[in-house]
């Protein structure tokens, strides 16, 4: 068996050192949304605490920030897979019904 060092993983002190990884907007990494979207994220700026969290999970890059420190979600790139509502800790994204919007 071929031998093997594990590479140390860094240590992350600010949020510049993350990783871009899908953090990127959102036409730089996928197409469009094809209109099968089931249900949509809805992030409710009440309880957003602002921590990064959907913008860096999310793996269409859909979440981004704007001039005034808010977090949206761009509708025209999101797939709703739910990964930013599922790893939002203080639940302020939930996955409603898409056909509320048409
Ligand atoms: S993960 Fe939730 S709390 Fe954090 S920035 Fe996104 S919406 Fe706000
Ligand atoms: S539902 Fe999925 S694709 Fe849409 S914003 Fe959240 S993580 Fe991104």
């Amino acid at each position: 068996m071929k031998d093997f060092k594990m590479v140390p993983v860094p240590k992350l002190a600010r949020l510049s050192d993350m990783p871009m990884g899908s953090s990127c907007l959102s036409f730089h990494i996928t197409e469009g949304n094809a209109g099968w979207r089931v249900f949509r994220p809805v992030i409710h700026l009440d309880k957003c605490v602002g921590c990064h969290r959907c913008y860096l999970v999310c793996p269409d890059g859909a979440i981004h920030k704007e001039a005034d420190g808010t977090f949206v979600v761009d509708y025209n790139f999101c797939k709703g897979c739910g990964v930013c509502a599922y790893e939002c800790k203080p639940k302020a994204i939930t996955m409603e019904k898409e056909d509320q919007y048409v």
